[in-house]
C-alpha cells in the first residue's frame, strides 16, 4: 500500500471546518458611546457562587480546578486553565460571569462552538448574546441594544471583531468584566491549530486598562502553555493544569489485519451509540463508511475534500444524532462537541501522541464509559515518514531554513507514538506521563486500557522467531521491505518470490505458523526496539542494526507480544482511586451507561424525547442535557418537580421547561 501515498489526497490538513463559518472581517455594528456605568454590583462569594450554579447547571460538584479557576476570576487574576477535553473548562468562565458585575466577552475559533455553547446557555436561562457576521444584522443589532441595556452576562466574540478598531474599548465602557479565551492554543505556533487571527489577541492588553483574562485549552505541552502566555500577555496567572488522564475511556491498539472486519466488530459493539472512525486518506473514508452503511450502520463519510455542504450536513446529522458514526479524515474535529461519542476509531496511525489524545479525548465528554481503538501498521509509519521528507525537501528547496529541524522533529513525533502503539506499557500511565503528569494505579493496573486488561499474550519462543525474521533480512540482502519477509517467512509462493528465488532460502516456510499480522506485527515490534532498520524513501527496506546483529547472536533477548484483540471487551470503566487537586468533594462513580439495573427502555424512551425537543428547537440534543442527566433520570425516577431539581445537568429553567414532559414519560414508564 505504500505506493499510494498521492499529496494532499493523504494529508487531509487542510482542517478546514472553520472556512465554512469564518468571520470574515467587517466593521463592527457601531457601537455608540455608552451611558456611565451603574454602580457596579458586588461580586458574589464562592459560595453564593456554588449556588447558584446548583440552581442554573443543576451540578451540586465542581469539578477538579473549576472552583480555582472561578476563585481567580472573582479576584481579577490572570488565569490559565489546562483541561482535558471534556473537564468542563466552559464552566470556569460561564459560571463567574453570573457573579461579576457586567459581562465576561468569550473569545472562541469557531462558530459551530459558540452557537452550541450559546444555545446551552439559553436552555438554561442565562442572559448571553453572539456577535458574529455568519449573523442577521437585525440580530446583531439586538445583541447590541441588549449590550447597552446591560442585559448580558456573557458575550460571544470571533477573535477578527476584537481586532476591530476601538471594539474592545466600546465594550469596557459597556461593562466588561473580564476575557475569556476559549481553545487559547489556536494562539500558539506550537499549537496543532494555530490561526492567525488568535495572533492578535495579544493587541487586547494594549487597549486601556487592564481586564482579567481567562485563557484555555485542552493542550498540554509546557512550550504551547508559555507560548499561549506570553502571547497573551497573562500577567503573573494563576496556572491550572489538570490531570490528563481519562480514565472512562479504555485504549486499546490492535495491529492492523482485515481493516473492514476489525473496524465494523467495534462499530457492532457499540450499536446505536455515536462514534468516529478516523482515515488518513480521503478515499479511505469513504469506502468505509460505505462499508459500514452497507452493514445497517447509520455512517457518512467527512473530509475536506467534500464541498462545504455536504460537510456541514454530515457535522449537523451527527450532532443531531441523525448519523450514528462518521467516518472522517482530521478535517473533522473541532466544534464536534457531543458528549456522548462512545468510541473513536483510528483507522491508521495518527502523526503523533498528541494528535491521538486530542482525537480520543473527543470519546466520552460526558465522563461515561468510551472506547478508543487503534489499528495500526508499518505502512502508515512509512507512509507519513515519506510524506514528511518530500515536504521537508520542498520546504528546503523554497529556501524554508529550518526543514531540516522541523522534518527531524515531526518525526521524533511520529516515533514516539509508534512506540506507544507497539509497545505493552499501560496506555493511561505513557499518555499522562507524556503530558508531564505523575500516574499512580493500583496493583492490577488502570483498568482500561488492553495491556492492564491482559489482553496481551506473550509470544513463547520469541528469541527464536526474532532470530528468523533477522535471519531472512539478511537472507533478502536486506534490500527488502516488511511484506516481503513475511511473504518469504510464511513461505508463499508468490511470482516475485519466485522469479527473485527467494523460495531457496533456509528461512523460506520457517514461520508458516504463524499468520501474517503476527509477523507483521512482529517485524514492527522489531522496528520499535531498534533491532531493525527502515530505510526513509518510498519504498522502504529492512536492514539490520547494531542490537540487532547482537540478538542474532542471542547475546540480547526479545520479548514478542501478541494482542488477543478477539476478547471480548471489558465493559467497566476504571473508577479513579486518586484524588484529584483541586476537587473539594468526593467524586461520584461514572454511572455506567449499559448497568443492568438501568430500564433501558426508559433510557431510550428519554433519548427519543430529548431528540424531539431538540428537533423542535432546533438545537442539538446534547444541548439540553447529556447522557449523564439521561442515566441519573433513570436511575432517581423523579416523580415530583423538586425531585427533579435532584438530577445533575437539570437547573431551575429546566426543570421549568422539559420538566412536565419529563416527570409525564417517567411516570408512565413506571405504570
Ligand atoms: P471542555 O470544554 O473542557 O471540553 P465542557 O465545558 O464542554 O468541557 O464540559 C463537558 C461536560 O461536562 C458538559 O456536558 C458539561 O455540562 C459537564 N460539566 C461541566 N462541569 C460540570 C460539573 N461541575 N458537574 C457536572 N457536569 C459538568
Ligand atoms: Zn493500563
Amino acid at each position: 500500500m505504500q505506493a499510494d501515498h498521492g499529496g494532499d489526497e493523504f494529508e487531509d490538513r487542510e482542517a478546514l471546518p472553520w472556512e465554512d463559518s469564518a468571520d470574515v472581517v467587517e466593521e463592527h455594528p457601531g457601537l455608540t458611546a455608552a451611558e456611565p456605568l451603574p454602580v457596579p454590583q458586588e461580586a458574589l462569594t464562592m459560595e453564593e457562587l456554588r449556588e447558584r450554579i446548583a440552581s442554573i447547571w443543576g451540578f451540586d460538584d465542581l469539578r477538579p480546578l473549576q472552583a480555582d479557576a472561578m476563585q481567580a476570576l472573582l479576584e481579577g487574576r490572570d488565569c490559565l486553565v489546562v483541561l482535558p477535553t471534556g473537564g468542563g473548562k466552559s464552566l470556569c468562565y460561564q459560571a463567574p460571569a453570573l457573579a461579576l458585575p457586567g459581562f465576561v466577552l468569550v473569545v472562541s475559533p469557531l462558530i459551530a462552538l459558540m452557537q452550541d455553547q450559546h444555545d446551552a446557555l439559553v436552555a438554561n436561562g442565562v442572559a448571553v448574546g453572539m456577535l458574529t457576521s455568519a449573523m442577521d444584522p437585525e440580530d446583531r443589532a439586538e445583541t447590541t441594544a441588549r449590550l447597552h441595556r446591560r442585559e448580558l452576562d456573557i458575550l460571544f466574540c470571533a477573535p477578527e471583531r476584537l481586532a476591530m478598531g476601538g471594539f474592545i474599548g466600546e465594550l469596557r465602557s459597556l461593562g466588561l468584566s473580564a476575557i475569556a479565551v476559549d481553545e487559547a492554543h489556536c494562539i500558539s505556533h506550537w499549537g496543532h491549530d494555530f490561526r492567525p487571527d488568535y495572533r492578535r489577541l495579544g493587541d487586547l492588553r494594549r487597549f486601556g486598562e487592564r481586564v482579567p483574562m481567562i485563557a484555555l485549552t485542552a493542550t498540554a505541552t509546557p512550550r504551547v502553555q508559555a507560548d499561549i502566555e506570553a502571547e497573551l500577555g497573562l500577567e503573573d496567572p494563576v496556572r491550572l493544569v489538570g490531570d490528563f488522564d481519562r480514565p472512562n475511556l479504555t485504549y486499546r491498539m490492535i495491529p492492523r489485519a482485515e481493516l473492514k472486519r476489525q473496524v465494523l466488530h467495534v462499530v457492532e459493539k457499540h450499536e446505536g451509540q455515536g462514534g468516529i472512525v478516523y482515515a488518513m486518506r480521503r478515499k479511505d473514508t469513504e469506502s468505509l463508511a460505505a462499508d459500514l452503511s452497507k452493514a445497517g450502520v447509520r455512517a457518512a463519510a467527512y473530509h475536506a475534500g467534500l464541498n462545504p455542504k455536504k460537510r456541514t450536513k454530515v457535522q449537523k446529522d451527527f450532532l443531531a444524532e441523525r448519523l450514528d458514526v462518521v467516518v472522517a479524515t482530521i478535517a473533522f474535529g473541532m466544534g464536534i462537541d457531543r458528549p456522548d461519542v462512545r468510541f473513536v476509531i483510528h483507522a491508521s496511525l495518527p502523526k503523533g501522541i498528541e494528535q491521538y489524545a486530542q482525537e480520543t479525548g473527543r470519546a466520552g465528554r460526558d465522563g461515561l464509559p468510551a472506547e478508543c481503538v487503534m489499528f495500526y501498521s508499518g505502512s502508515d509509519f512509512h507512509g507519513w515518514k515519506s510524506l514528511m521528507e518530500r515536504g521537508a525537501e520542498e520546504a528546503h528547496e523554497a529556501g524554508v531554513q529550518t526543514a531540516r529541524e522541523e522534518l527531524d522533529n515531526a518525526i521524533g513525533r511520529l516515533s514516539e507514538l509508534w512506540n506507544f502503539a507497539t509497545s505493552a506499557n499501560c496506555r493511561h500511565r505513557f499518555l499522562v506521563e507524556y503530558f508531564g503528569g505523575g500516574f499512580e494505579a493500583a496493583d492490577g493496573g488502570c483498568g482500561a486500557c488492553d495491556v492492564c486488561l491482559g489482553e496481551f499474550d506473550s509470544v513463547e519462543d520469541s528469541l527464536t522467531i526474532a532470530q528468523m525474521i533477522l535471519s531472512c533480512v539478511v537472507h533478502c540482502r536486506q534490500n527488502f521491505g516488511g511484506g516481503h519477509v513475511t511473504d518469504v517467512l510464511r513461505g508463499a509462493r508468490t511470482k516475485r518470490i519466485l522469479d527473485l528465488g527467494h523460495g531457496n532460502f533456509s528461512t523460506f516456510g520457517l514461520l508458516k505458523e504463524h499468520s501474517k499480522t503476527d509477523l507483521r506485527s512482529f517485524i514492527d515490534q522489531l522496528v520499535a526496539k531498534g533491532h531493525l532498520l527502515v530505510s526513509p524513501g518510498q519504498y522502504p527496506v529492512l536492514g539490520l542494526s547494531g542490537t540487532g546483529i547482537e540478538v542474532m547472536k542471542a547475546e540480547r533477548t526479545v520479548e514478542f507480544i501478541r494482542s488477543a484483540a478477539s476478547k471480548p471487551a471489558a465493559r467497566s470503566s476504571r473508577s479513579s482511586s486518586r484524588s484529584s487537586a483541586g476537587s473539594t468533594r468526593t467524586k461520584k462513580p461514572a454511572p455506567i451507561l449499559d448497568d443492568p439495573s438501568l430500564d433501558s427502555d426508559l433510557v431510550e424512551e428519554l433519548r427519543g424525547l430529548r431528540r424531539r425537543l431538540a428537533t423542535e428547537r432546533g438545537v442539538p440534543p446534547y444541548v439540553l442535557f447529556n447522557d449523564r442527566t439521561l442515566v441519573d433520570l433513570a436511575e432517581r425516577l423523579p416523580k415530583t418537580p423538586a425531585e427533579l431539581l435532584e438530577v445533575t445537568g437539570i437547573g431551575e429553567k429546566k426543570a421549568a421547561d422539559l420538566g412536565e414532559m419529563l416527570l409525564e414519560l417517567i411516570a408512565g414508564a413506571g405504570g
